[in-house]
């Protein structure tokens, strides 16, 4: 029987990445269901390509081109719902939406789907709540696409909290590395999102040069694994090819490493038949002699120390912060703020005066998680109105 798979955010790079496991073995899954926001010419090439059943268009305005192109698929629009789409449970779907606007299909399709598998991040940030009380009311599993994550997950099964002593999550460091500091108020959009080991969306590409990437990460381990928080490290490992690395209290340090590419977690939750081969470029052993760890420098990389409070500012805290985020990363992507007012705006945000009412919300539905988002979205663009 072919595994029938639904990709929302197909369009994106998790979601290409997914296509292209996929179309490595096509005759035994079957696409039912593909969606993008606006690009629908990719939308209709991939329908195409994989005879994908249904596809969905969020942007309205494109809707009739799509229809028009795709003859043998149904086609629906903005938030149609996925409950609607699939009579029974699908095997899976890759949630790979970008930013709290995945949160929504992804809760949902927790419910027609036996395995989701996510790399939209923001949603288990922000609404891990809801994702894990649904996850186990209609018995769905869920399994981590983010690197880090997915390593974790692999290196710590059947293992408790009193075992491990730390559990560190490695950071390229992006573009700016090596710049110096005074250097770094000055770069551009176009410098920021050139990920030196990676081709990814904008948005992550942005998080991971100023490292708000790594805070979203230990919030998401946070979230997902048992594991107390104050476990959490970040080392910077310049060529990537270490994604994870749990010290353990008996003195045995366990690492997960293979190449840069999202291709290999992907495969490993498409796949539970380890005898699968995934034909990819493995790690040459000559390039592992060369491997860096350095501490992450905190003048450098000021975000990092949000980390030092967001546990403690109230359960609503991670949804602000990732809506003021999204915000700011699409104003510097616009050129209206500088690299630097990212993190300089989050941080005026916990100063708010009216922080403390929304951060100290306990968010139990996604209107809760909307009221704190909203107000985070507007107090922001306000605050960077000059
Ligand atoms: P991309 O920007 O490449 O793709 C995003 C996808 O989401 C596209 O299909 C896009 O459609 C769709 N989309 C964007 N906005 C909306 C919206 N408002 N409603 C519905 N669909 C929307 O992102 P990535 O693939 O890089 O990242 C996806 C998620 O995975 C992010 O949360 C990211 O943090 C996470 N992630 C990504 C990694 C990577 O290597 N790229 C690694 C680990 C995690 P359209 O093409 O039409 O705009």
């Amino acid at each position: 029987m072919k595994k029938k798979i639904a990709i929302l955010g197909s369009t994106g790079s998790i979601g290409k990445s997914t296509l292209e496991v996929i179309s490595k073995d096509k005759k035994n899954f079957e696409i039912v269901l593909l969606t993008a926001n606006n690009n629908y010419k990719k939308l209709i090439q991939q329908a195409k390509q994989f005879k994908a059943k249904n596809v969905l268009i969020k942007n309205h305005k494109y809707y009739l081109n799509v229809k028009k192109s795709l003859k043998k698929t149904k086609v629906y629009y903005g938030n149609a719902s996925l409950k609607k789409i699939f009579k029974k449970k699908i095997d899976y779907t890759m949630s790979a939406i970008v930013g709290i606007a995945g949160l929504k299909p992804t809760l949902e399709s927790i419910k027609c789907s036996k395995v989701v598998a996510i790399a939209n991040k923001e949603s288990i940030i922000c609404g891990w709540n809801i994702i894990s009380k649904f996850a186990n009311k209609y018995k769905t599993k869920i399994l981590p696409i983010d690197s880090e994550h997915f390593s974790i997950m692999e290196l710590t099964k059947n293992i408790s909290d009193s075992e491990v002593e730390e559990i560190i999550i490695t950071a390229s460091g992006g573009p700016f590395l090596n710049l110096p500091i005074k250097k770094l108020n000055k770069v551009k959009p176009a410098q920021a999102a050139k990920h030196p080991n990676w081709k990814m969306g904008k948005k992550i590409s942005i998080d991971s040069s100023n490292m708000m990437n790594k805070v979203f990460e230990i919030i998401e381990a946070h979230k997902l694994f048992k594991f107390s928080r104050t476990k959490y490290k970040i080392i910077i490992h310049p060529q990537s090819y270490v994604h994870s690395i749990i010290r353990f209290k008996n003195g045995l340090i366990k690492m997960i490493l293979y190449n840069t590419d999202m291709k290999i977690p992907i495969f490993n939750t498409l796949y539970t038949d380890k005898k699968k081969i995934l034909k990819t470029s493995n790690i040459q052993f000559e390039k592992l002699n060369k491997l860096n760890f350095k501490k992450v420098n905190l003048k450098l990389f000021p975000s990092v120390r949000i980390l030092d409070k967001i546990f403690t500012l109230g359960p609503s805290a991670p949804i602000i912060m990732n809506a003021a985020n999204e915000v700011l990363v699409d104003l510097f992507l616009k050129k209206k703020i500088n690299f630097l007012d990212i993190v300089k705006y989050i941080n005026k945000i916990f100063k708010d005066k009216s922080f403390n009412k929304y951060a100290k919300m306990n968010p139990s539905s996604i209107k809760d998680i909307k009221i704190a988002d909203n107000w985070a979205r507007l107090k922001t663009a306000s605050m960077c109105v000059k």
